[in-house]
């Protein structure tokens, strides 16, 4: 239905792997802001009725001027600004508190990549089991690290997965996980280790994709530039950005 989701788009951090004159969710891949991409592939599904960008209150000026000028809102969705919190998962309750919707999906503007299509899979698992999850499998080997940095034992990577994001939960369960988190100082890298940890939902996986890397290193901007430039990814310019 349209409107019953809403989309917390994580922004408020300093980047500072990527170094640059500007903070990490403003700095220009293909001549425009980064949080952009993502706020963009929200506001073109159907479902999407609230866009919260959670931002560090320092940007503000930031985001006015170079980031909401240049978005396209549909009418259905209404945008707000959230003002975040020191670590990812103060920001990411500090926008669940400010939703309305019935399910939420929480994004890092790290990655600004994701399809249209992997938000529907999500979409769909998530109102079917609460919670929706997209993950890869792991490539690499996996060992665990001793205290003295020497490796201690193999770990199967067959059983282990990485997660990006967008997330997708029911808000209610995700706000209350998040506030019980906060209560007891715990701190996970993304919701899903929250939902995990501190309630009885077994978050359902769909397939990641390749594309949504999460932006990192100067690195990674580089490689999400070529790939670009390329031509590789089908990503809808705003006409103002062309
Ligand atoms: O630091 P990390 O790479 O895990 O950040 C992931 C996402 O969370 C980024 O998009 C970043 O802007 C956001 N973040 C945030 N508030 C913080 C720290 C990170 O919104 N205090």
């Amino acid at each position: 239905m349209p409107g019953e989701l809403g989309a917390v788009v994580l922004a408020a951090g300093r980047g500072e792997r990527l170094g640059g004159a500007v903070p990490k969710a403003f700095v220009p891949l293909g001549g425009r802001p980064l949080l952009l991409y993502s706020l963009e592939t929200f506001a073109r599904c159907p479902w999407v009725g609230e866009l919260i960008a959670v931002i560090s209150p320092e940007d503000e000026e930031l985001f006015r001027s170079r980031v909401e000028p240049h978005l396209h809102l549909p009418e259905r969705v209404e945008l707000k600004v959230a003002h975040g919190g020191e670590h990812r998962q103060d920001s990411a309750l500090l926008g669940v508190r400010l939703s309305r919707s019935r399910w939420v999906a929480v994004h890092d503007a790290a990655r600004p990549f994701f399809s249209q299509d992997l938000l529907k899979a999500l979409w769909e698992t998530a109102r079917e089991h609460r919670a929706a999850v997209p993950v890869l499998p792991v490539r690499e080997s996996l060992h665990e690290l001793g205290e003295d940095g020497s490796l201690r034992r193999p770990v199967d990577r067959e059983r282990v997965c990485t997660a990006q994001t967008p997330q997708v939960f029911e808000r209610e369960l995700l706000w209350r996980v998040l506030e019980e988190a906060r209560r007891r100082g715990e701190r996970f890298t993304d919701e899903t280790g929250a939902v995990l940890a501190l309630s009885d939902c077994r978050p359902r996986t769909v397939s990641g994709e390749e594309p949504n890397l999460k932006i990192t290193t100067p690195w990674d901007l580089q490689a999400a530039e070529a790939w670009l430039r390329a031509g590789l990814l089908e990503v809808d310019l705003p006409s103002s950005h062309r």
